[in-house]
């Protein structure tokens, strides 16, 4: 089941399992690129379905993107 996401509700789970923060403020679905800034100051692009479901939550420098996966 898929839970029916805002940016608001977005807002609320990069905050909450993250430690970057969302830039973006509108939401126009899952495919959708969201600006993110990530701990360390980069700011890095990742749409919500990777940054949620495949834990891609930092910028590609603290989290390098293992392709093979
Ligand atoms: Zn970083």
């Amino acid at each position: 089941m898929n839970k029916h996401w805002t940016i608001e509700t977005i807002q609320e789970f990069v905050k909450k399992n993250s430690d970057s923060k969302l830039l973006t403020t509108e939401y126009h679905g899952f495919s959708q690129k969201l600006q993110f800034e990530c701990a360390c100051g980069n700011h890095f692009e990742k749409s919500f379905t990777k940054f949620k479901n495949k834990n891609q939550r930092k910028c590609e420098v603290c989290q390098p993107l293992k392709e093979a996966l």
